[in-house]
């Protein structure tokens, strides 16, 4: 292969998706180079993509495949290059036009979340995900830094390119979130093999299986992870994301704090329909998502009370000893599992039961009111987001507030001091 290295440059972002890409050129001449998913019994491809007219914004991009003759040559047009390095340098310092459309200026480097492998150690095997092993290891973050995380590979040969995008529409959702009760994005890695994701480390794992190595976790405790599980669906709803894929497996215990995790089912917006012939989680659906394939915020509470019920049982499947097609027809039928004793006697089995299995969704709570009701029935305190620009947005906020009080005493003080005159007058008169 030519340009081995080609990794190490700061304008090359490997398999970055368009999605992706889009937003990064904005301006005429703005430019990347990327490269295509491998299709079976192919060679890989290298694509330029770079900003030709701005004002048409997405439509502007235009993607140029590179092509590599038998002498390991690589062209655009019809002059050859002995690296993709030397192609850029001549396109951006002769400013000649490729295709007599689009001159190359600013090469766009890598984002802070475009990790190199380099910055990644593995140094434990944890588990096997859905693409490949997830591993323990250390990130040095741009910063210099170094911490402590998780990190999702994937086998690129193994994968076709609806899952590559899958993977990298999961990490694009992930690096909007910063909250303690969802997990943390740190980068993806997608210069070389295999992919990297790499998100923050849980100490405890998956939730599901935590809760079964503990089955003695006293009911507060359960209540405590019930609330944290609460706070991280509440903040997906407010940033506009449907989880769609609540459950205990899908959540990482660490630190204390129960995470929401796994995203791949995700989706921005507040209604999706479901494509009927994929796998879905049937044991967690709502009815109307059993009837109609439809998803909204309110399938995903349903789905936290069938988590809150795992965590209630120390991480049971829950509906225990019903085939799935029994479950169907138990939930359509207009049943709903029973809580321990125990939650039923603290009422946080009945609300459950009301509150998130309703079988109209509309008479369903939202999470936000979940939240208030843990906070307030169970004295769960809130929880104070660790995001520095949280703090500065809240800081901002306090400043603001302050300063319409002032302005708003000082009218009263006005309105107050005219009414007095006025009253004097009018006592005068
Ligand atoms: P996938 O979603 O790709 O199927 P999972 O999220 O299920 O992968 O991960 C597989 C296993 O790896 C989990 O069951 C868990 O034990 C472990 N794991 C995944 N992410 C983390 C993390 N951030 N911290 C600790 N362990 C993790």
């Amino acid at each position: 292969m030519f340009d081995k290295d080609i990794h190490t440059e700061p304008w090359y972002h490997g398999l970055l998706p368009r999605e992706d890409i889009r937003v990064m050129l904005r301006k005429n001449g703005d430019f990347l180079i990327r490269s295509t998913e491998p299709k079976q019994g192919e060679a890989r491809q290298y694509v330029l993509s770079a900003m030709q007219n701005e004002e048409q914004e997405d439509a502007g991009v235009k993607h140029y495949v590179m092509r590599v003759n038998a002498n390991n040559q690589i062209f655009l047009e019809t002059k050859g290059f002995e690296t993709i390095t030397s192609l850029v340098n001549y396109y951006m310092t002769s400013k000649e036009p490729i295709k007599k459309m689009t001159t190359l200026k600013t090469p766009i480097v890598k984002q802070d979340w475009e990790v190199e492998h380099s910055q990644v150690e593995l140094t434990k095997k944890l588990g096997e995900g859905a693409f490949g092993e997830v591993w323990k290891g250390k990130i040095k973050m741009k910063n210099g830094k170094v911490e402590d995380c998780a990190i999702k590979t994937a086998k690129l040969e193994s994968l076709n390119k609806e899952q590559i995008k899958e993977i990298m529409r999961e990490a694009r959702l992930m690096r909007n979130l910063d909250h303690p009760n969802v997990v943390k994005f740190f980068g993806v890695g997608a210069g070389q093999e295999p992919l990297y994701v790499i998100m923050e480390l849980a100490d405890c794992g998956a939730l599901d299986s935590y809760l079964q190595k503990n089955p003695n976790l006293p009911p507060q405790k359960k209540m405590e992870m019930i609330y944290q599980a609460a706070c991280g669906i509440a903040y997906m709803h407010e940033k506009k994301l449907l989880h769609r894929d609540i459950a205990a497996r899908n959540c990482l215990y660490g630190g204390g704090q129960v995470k929401i995790a796994d995203f791949g089912l995700s989706r921005e917006g507040v209604l999706y329909v479901m494509d009927m012939t994929k796998k879905v989680p049937i044991r967690w659906l709502a009815p109307e998502t059993l009837k109609t394939g439809t998803y909204t915020p309110k399938t995903d509470v349903f789905a936290f009370g069938i988590m809150a019920w795992e965590i209630t049982e120390n991480g049971k499947e829950p509906y225990p000893d019903m085939k799935v097609a029994e479950v169907v027809m138990f939930v359509r039928g207009g049943n709903r599992m029973r809580f321990d004793p125990v939650f039923v006697e603290q009422r946080f089995g009945d609300y459950v039961t009301k509150n998130c299995w309703a079988e109209n969704p509309d008479e369903r709570v939202t999470m936000s009111d979940i939240v208030h009701y843990l906070q307030s029935s169970f004295r769960m305190k809130p929880v104070i987001q660790a995001c520095p620009f949280k703090e500065v947005e809240m800081k901002t906020m306090k400043a603001i507030s302050t300063k319409r009080k002032e302005k708003k005493d000082k009218k009263k003080e006005k309105k107050e001091k005219n009414t007095l005159t006025k009253t004097e007058e009018h006592d005068k008169a």
